[in-house]
């Protein structure tokens, strides 16, 4: 028995204690780069005004506050199923089952408890590097998984280490196990599969029989257009789970979840908003799992909020609101790519040390810049610029007043 008084204090993990670092610092030109979210041009947080507009209509409408059923409020998950599979997939499919969860996390935790319930794999398969709450939550929700990396980051190219990442599957992984993928804009790295990559990744999960869980937490913010970002869930989708595959097929995966976060591209970060998908060969039944699911979420959070399911909705089911939230994630994916641009050629006007290309070449939120650890802690330390000490900036704390100092300050530390 264990004296609870006596437990060690764990360390905050790194982006939230960097993001008390910073608010505590009272130094006037200090640069947040370490937390995942979206900043406007002034460094300020910013509501879509998409996500205005349906606030009012809801404020208008004097919407009540019953619970939800414990799967979710199911006109949201129709149109957050859409959204992810497009409109052919998403209303001819049977086997996808849906369920609302406490944003992207809560997705990410329920796929994880589910395996270790049900799918019980040997092992979970993760990107080198990945998001660091992967490595946590499987900790937390699957003890008797073993977590095993996978290849993803080459920094002699600074690209996709695609044949180490095969090999390690074609060689480690067995039956059932399960691989986490990041359907777009790879959280650290900033670096996707192209399309034939990801088909040959496909076709070895197939032939592995291996459980895909996708994390989809930045559909739009990759290239500005959703469906574009989801290319590599819709293409899993055919490829491995549709009824033209014989269902004698032996090489069929059990099942994919696609675990959905409406924090980023709704900038809705604190409602916690997100749903968890599962696809299911089409010749088996998904009541079972469904209702294994439902057990989970009942156990956990009884049933999921309202606030963040009527936003989304009424965004995605007025034509009109739906077309000015596709613009307004335009706006912020151009915003980073006009960052990116003007960080590496700042960088280069200043003739900072180094080849800087793979700033703009990365996509998403994140840049994977390739400083050290004593780098990152000098940037800090003597410039007041924070970011993660793996090297992982988020440009969105960058702006056109700023930026000039953040690379003066990366040529001082090279
Ligand atoms: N997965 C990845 C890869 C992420 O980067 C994040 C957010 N940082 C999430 C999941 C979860 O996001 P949320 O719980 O805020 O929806």
């Amino acid at each position: 028995l264990r004296n609870v008084g006596d437990l060690p204090v764990l360390p905050l993990p790194e982006s939230f204690a960097l993001t008390a670092a910073y608010n505590d610092d009272q130094f006037p030109n200090k640069v947040n780069l370490g937390q995942g979210v979206y900043r406007d041009n002034n460094c300020q947080p910013w509501v879509l005004p998409s996500v205005r507009e349906a606030e009012e209509t809801l404020h208008n409408q004097q919407v009540n506050h019953e619970y939800l059923p414990i799967a979710g409020d199911s006109k949201f998950l129709t149109k957050a199923r859409q959204l992810l599979f497009g409109p052919q997939i998403a209303s001819s499919a049977e086997n996808i089952s849906s369920l609302q969860t406490v944003a992207g996390t809560g997705a990410n935790h329920l796929a994880a408890l589910f395996c270790a319930r049900n799918l019980c794999p040997k092992n979970v398969f993760i990107s080198d590097p990945t998001w660091d709450n992967h490595h946590l939550i499987w900790e937390m929700a699957a003890p008797n998984v073993t977590q095993r990396l996978y290849p993803y980051y080459d920094p002699t190219t600074r690209g996709l280490n695609l044949d180490g990442m095969l090999a390690e599957l074609e060689s480690s992984a067995e039956d059932n196990d399960v691989v986490i993928l990041h359907a777009c804009a790879h959280n650290p790295t900033g670096i996707d599969p192209t399309r034939e990559q990801w088909k040959k990744i496909a076709q070895v999960v197939r032939r592995k029989k291996l459980f895909v869980v996708f994390d989809c937490a930045y559909q739009g913010f990759a290239s500005g257009n959703a469906d574009a970002d989801a290319w590599a869930i819709r293409e899993f989708y055919s490829m491995l789970f549709t009824e033209e595959l014989s269902s004698s097929s032996s090489s069929t995966p059990a099942g994919m979840f696609v675990c959905q976060s409406l924090s980023k591209n709704f900038g809705l970060y604190g409602e916690r908003i997100g749903a968890l998908h599962l696809i299911i060969p089409p010749w088996t039944s998904p009541e079972g799992a469904k209702a294994h699911l439902v057990q989970l979420v009942r156990a956990e959070i009884s049933c999921p909020s309202l606030f963040g399911a009527r936003i989304v909705h009424t965004v995605l089911d007025d034509a009109e609101l739906c077309t000015k939230w596709q613009e307004d994630v335009r706006i912020m994916a151009l915003r980073i790519k006009t960052v990116r641009a003007l960080l590496k050629s700042e960088l280069e006007k200043i003739g900072a040390r180094g080849d800087w290309s793979h700033i703009e070449q990365q996509i998403g939120m994140f840049s994977f810049t390739g400083l050290s650890i004593a780098q990152v802690q000098e940037l800090r330390e003597r410039h007041h610029i924070y970011m993660l000490s793996n090297g992982r900036m988020s440009l969105s704390g960058l702006n056109e007043t700023n930026v000039a100092y953040v690379a003066g300050a990366i040529r001082d530390v090279l």
